[in-house]
């Protein structure tokens, strides 16, 4: 069967710090928020793709980021967890808004790999509107979610594009 030649249409996602709090190990869920957890509801949706545009099945992601107070849980897991995209690259994180800490905007960190040794993309996610995305110096605007109103909190969206192995 004859490969496809690769067009490489789409821009590889913007590579951000992973940042000093970092945790591997985190528990495999899609829903990171444990009980008693500061913060208002946001829901995150996307898509892996690779750099042709096509989705990435069972595309691993790794995500981790501050409580509505802008603390880490650097003990336990909690706002923590790593997923596995569907069939069709999808993906879908249950959380809270994490809140601005020190000289940082609000973000929520990443881990994004389309296969066992593909290479990682570390990246941070950032909200739009923000006063700190301004001041903040790891502020990237290539990493920005689209973000809407839902009636119990926000809803976030953000498509990845990860190198895949050839
Ligand atoms: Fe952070």
């Amino acid at each position: 069967m004859a490969k496809k030649k690769s067009q490489n249409t789409r821009e590889l996602t913007h590579a951000v710090e992973e940042g000093p709090y970092y945790k591997p190990g985190s528990p495999e869920r899609t829903g990171i928020v444990e009980p008693g957890t500061p913060g208002s509801k946001l829901v995150l949706d996307g898509c892996v793709y690779d750099r042709d545009g096509r989705p990435v099945p069972h595309a691993w992601l790794d995500f981790w980021h501050a409580d509505g107070t802008g603390q880490y849980d650097n003990e336990g897991y909690n706002l923590r967890g790593y997923q596995y995209a569907d069939d069709n690259g999808r993906y879908h994180l249950e959380t809270v808004r994490p809140l601005e800490y020190l000289f940082r905007a609000a973000h929520v960190h990443a881990k994004v790999r389309a296969a066992e040794g593909s290479p990682y993309l570390t990246t941070q996610l950032f909200f739009p509107g923000e006063a700190r995305n301004e001041t903040d110096p790891i502020f990237e605007a290539g990493t920005l979610m689209n973000l809407a109103e839902m009636t119990d909190g926000e809803k976030a969206t953000f498509d990845f594009v990860v190198e895949t192995v050839r």
